[in-house]
């Protein structure tokens, strides 16, 4: 009689592609979110204490990125998190929570605002791109001040 054992189940290539990328993606989701959290509770941001000091820093940073020429409404409030959009009035809207404000996170926002919110308004969510391109790429500039 002839013994035929079925070899146990290996993953094939694809499949091992597939956890690979999704561990990989995983790492760099909570790498990102964790260098973001870790600025966010660092001694060295000063909280942002009012909707003017906010509209002020605003102004000010919005000024080193080229971003005066556009009306830029500040939002300061617990209803939404850190935020940028545009209106179909034809204006930005830039909010902070007041757990949220701080110059790094508007720095964030506003570079959002140059490099993003044009390419938004008419497209769909593109995740992706939003996870890989333009979140790192405003992370950098809100902690560090490089452009990409
Ligand atoms: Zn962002």
């Amino acid at each position: 009689m002839k013994i035929t054992r079925t070899p146990p189940p290996k993953m094939n290539l694809p499949a091992k592609a597939v956890v690979g990328f999704v561990g990989g993606l995983s790492l760099y989701f909570f790498t990102l979110l964790g260098i973001q959290e870790a600025a966010n509770l660092s001694l060295f941001q000063e909280k942002i204490k009012s909707r003017a000091e906010l509209e002020m820093i605003g102004k000010e940073e919005a000024g080193k990125l080229g971003l005066e020429k556009y009306a830029i409404e500040y939002i300061y409030d617990d209803k939404e998190t850190s935020m940028r959009k545009y209106t179909d009035e034809g204006k930005y809207k830039l909010g902070m929570t007041k757990f949220m404000a701080t110059r790094k996170n508007v720095k964030h926002e506003l570079y959002h605002l140059l490099k993003d919110v044009e390419g938004e308004k008419n497209a769909k969510p593109n995740f992706p791109r939003y996870f890989f391109v333009q979140e790192p790429r405003a992370t950098l500039y809100g902690i560090f001040g490089i452009k990409l």
